[in-house]
């Protein structure tokens, strides 16, 4: 079984806790200010309201006057995730971060310690409560895609448990959405042809799909049935690291764009470091408004797991890879691969390098010690 976690409201509801004052308050997370920038993250107070992720600022503190807005804070929220990945790595080494507060956990390993899966996740949301003061939602499911519902579909503060069985029954009545690698055109096409539901979907032949949608076709109708069989791939076996957002709304301000792309930086040199290891090749994905997908890379002279030299590569990339006039954009990914097999370091006591690299250190440590951070780099968009 797979066990999918997700952090409810994941950035908004670390500053309510380091904030009592605002519980119970609408409170977004984002900017630069109020009247440029999106929301990076809302509380379920602030969604009440219609406010969500990636809406413009301005939008949301029109729906709510008394909102409160709160700047990102990263290195807080990194600090936090890794307390969150102590409290998975408990129950099993075999976990897949989908973002800093995501990830997918295979326990099939650790069932005859610890019991069940569904019993696991339970210890997990109670360890993650008791110890950091934070929800966190569970699906679990004999695969990734169904767990991944799962956790969803009842948050916040979900627990949903979908044995092999149940698995059609729970499946058939999801809209079609639902799907991995479903977005909007492809759902508005589906509706076109009266196909709906999940169950709907299913009840073409793989054949029909594959005629209309080419090899999505195929993924999709698999994925309806249920049949997924991809593992979970932990960071200590994965051939790459990266970390990506999706927006709900796409995303045309290129300041905007190029914070996201600072935080997602960031989120994969901590990583890159925290699994001690070092790639040559940064990678980062674009999704345009039409779904339309490029990947960019960049190799560079020598390994690294520095956020300085990641972030000069994939600024370059990002900047050569947008075409003007052509920047409404609904996901962008960061990732690192090509790592080498020794990480231990040889510095160049001379370089600016060093200094660098003890930032990225020192940024570690007082994020490992004190969970609260007041150093954050600027980024710079030229
Ligand atoms: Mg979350």
């Amino acid at each position: 079984m797979i066990i999918h976690l997700d952090m409810d409201a994941f950035f908004a509801s670390v500053e309510v806790r380091e904030r009592p004052e605002l519980a119970g308050l609408p409170v977004v997370v984002g900017g630069p200010s109020k009247s440029r920038g999106v929301a990076a993250a809302a509380n379920y107070a602030a969604r009440k309201f219609g406010i969500h992720s990636a809406m413009p600022m301005s939008q949301a503190s029109h729906l709510c006057p008394d909102l409160c807005i709160l700047p990102v804070n990263m290195p807080l929220y990194v600090s936090v995730s890794k307390q969150i990945h102590e409290i998975f790595n408990r129950y099993t080494p075999e976990i897949e971060p989908l973002s800093l507060d995501e990830a997918f956990l295979d326990v099939s390993g650790s069932l005859k310690l610890f019991g069940s899966a569904a019993e696991i996740a339970k210890r997990i949301k109670h360890d993650v409560k008791r110890e950091l003061q934070l929800v966190v939602s569970a699906g679990i499911a004999p695969n990734k895609f169904v767990a991944k519902i799962a956790s969803d579909i009842e948050k916040p503060d979900g627990f949903v448990v979908i044995e092999e069985n149940d698995m059609q029954g729970f499946l058939d009545p999801l809209p079609v959405k639902r799907i991995w690698g479903v977005g909007k055109k492809t759902e508005q096409q589906l509706n076109n042809y009266g196909i709906t539901t999940i169950k709907d979907l299913r009840s073409q032949s793989p054949r029909w799909l594959m005629d209309r949608f080419g090899k999505q076709g195929d993924h999709i109708y698999r994925l309806a049935n249920g049949l997924d069989k991809r593992e979970v791939i932990s960071d200590a076996k994965a051939k790459s690291i990266s970390s990506e957002s999706t927006f709900i709304e796409d995303i045309s301000n290129k300041e905007t764009l190029i914070a996201y792309l600072s935080n997602l930086t960031e989120q994969v040199a901590s990583r890159l470091r925290e699994k001690n290891r070092k790639g040559k090749t940064v990678n980062i994905k674009i999704r345009f408004h039409d779904f339309t997908t490029i990947v960019r890379s960049k190799t560079l002279t020598e390994s690294t797991c520095q956020t300085e030299k990641i972030w000069q590569a994939v600024k370059g990339l990002f900047n050569t890879a947008i075409p003007s006039g052509r920047i409404a954009i609904r996901l962008l990914g960061v990732g690192v691969s090509g790592f080498e097999n020794d990480s231990t370091y040889q510095g160049d006591l001379f370089s600016e390098d060093v200094k660098y690299d003890e930032l990225d250190e020192v940024t570690d440590e007082i994020n490992q010690r004190f969970g609260k951070l007041k150093i954050h780099r600027g980024r710079h968009t030229k």
